[in-house]
């Protein structure tokens, strides 16, 4: 019996409902949270994903500012640009869209922002929290989502052989932090696998569990999936297809039609992982918001 779908569509927009909620009761405190996207330079994806994260916040009710800076910013520039975030009331969290270009430090300029507004979970001290199993550290979002579509789709994480394929400071790494937590959606035993790993198919095929995050299209096939097993697909790859307008087709890390044969529940790609990751940076803004409020 093919897999079930698990769609990151429907289960982001419930959580986007949800959110509405609070926004409300912020916004009755003369609250309206509010997010600044920084983006230096002129990436066609960066700039994409800025669009899209701009147009959350304006259909949620979020305040937000896109602040775009040359490529050739000097990077003392973008930290005073920080330094007046940091202190802006109206906002809540801060996103430095990356790559960055080469002559900024990408781990100075993460480490300037305001522990407190790092929505997307990048400043050691949030870095930190995570791995050490603190709930008051933001969770960086994509990880975060993917967690929240084990939790909402009846994924059993507690006790599940859970296998982590890419080990990025962005997905890989705080993934397993997050499987790895005592509490709803961790409890998992957690593999974790990289460019390095030797037979990786040995591992994936002992995973109850299989995320995967590794930018390169379609590597896992149906054979290297466990039978009933749950697969998340965090890979976003264009592939050259030119039977589509634009020429090309976006793919996951994952062979979907062989895995889906294998698996009991996966996400598709597009519409698994990526909607999660733009709620959850919501998410993550409307509890900036709530913490300042409250402070
Ligand atoms: P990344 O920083 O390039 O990291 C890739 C990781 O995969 C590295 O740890 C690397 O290992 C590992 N890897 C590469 N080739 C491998 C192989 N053949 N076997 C095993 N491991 C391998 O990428 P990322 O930022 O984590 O992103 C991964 C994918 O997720 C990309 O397709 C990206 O577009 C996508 N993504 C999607 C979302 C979303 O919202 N849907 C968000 C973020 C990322 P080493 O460390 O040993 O080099």
């Amino acid at each position: 019996m093919p897999a079930r779908l698990i769609d990151g569509n429907a289960i982001g927009a419930e959580m986007r409902a949800e959110l509405g909620a609070e926004i409300a009761g912020l916004k009755k405190k003369a609250v309206t949270p509010g997010l600044a996207v920084v983006l230096v330079g002129d990436n066609p994806a960066s700039e994409v994903y800025v669009r899209m994260k701009g147009k959350a916040c304006d259909e949620a009710g979020l305040y937000h500012e896109t602040v775009k800076l040359s490529k050739e910013t000097p990077e003392g520039e973008l930290m005073s640009l920080l330094e007046r975030l940091n202190a802006n009331p109206q906002i809540h969290g801060i996103l430095v869209q990356l790559p960055l270009p080469k002559q900024i430090d990408t781990n100075r300029v993460l480490h300037r922002v305001d522990p407190r507004k790092d929505v997307d979970g990048f400043h050691p001290e949030n870095v930190g929290k995570v791995a050490g199993g603190d709930p008051s550290g933001f969770r960086p979002a994509t990880p975060y989502g993917v967690q929240q579509l084990l939790i909402r789709s009846d994924v059993e994480t507690k006790g599940a052989h859970a296998v982590v394929v890419g080990r990025s400071s962005i997905v890989g790494r705080p993934m397993a932090a997050l499987l790895l937590q005592d509490g709803k959606g961790g409890n998992a035993t957690v593999t974790v696998c990289h460019s390095r790993t030797r037979n990786i198919a040995e591992h994936t095929r002992q995973a109850d569990i299989l995320i995967v995050a590794i930018g390169k299209p379609e590597f896992v096939s149906g054979d290297m999936v466990k039978p009933g097993a749950v697969v998340i697909d965090v890979g976003v790859n264009r592939v050259d297809d030119p039977s589509k307008k634009s020429g090309y087709r976006l793919v996951g890390d994952v062979q979907f039609d062989e895995a889906k044969q294998v698996a009991s529940a996966i996400t598709p790609v597009p519409g698994g992982v990526g909607p999660m990751t733009i709620t959850m940076l919501l998410y993550n803004t409307v509890q900036a918001a709530k913490q300042w409020s409250s402070r």
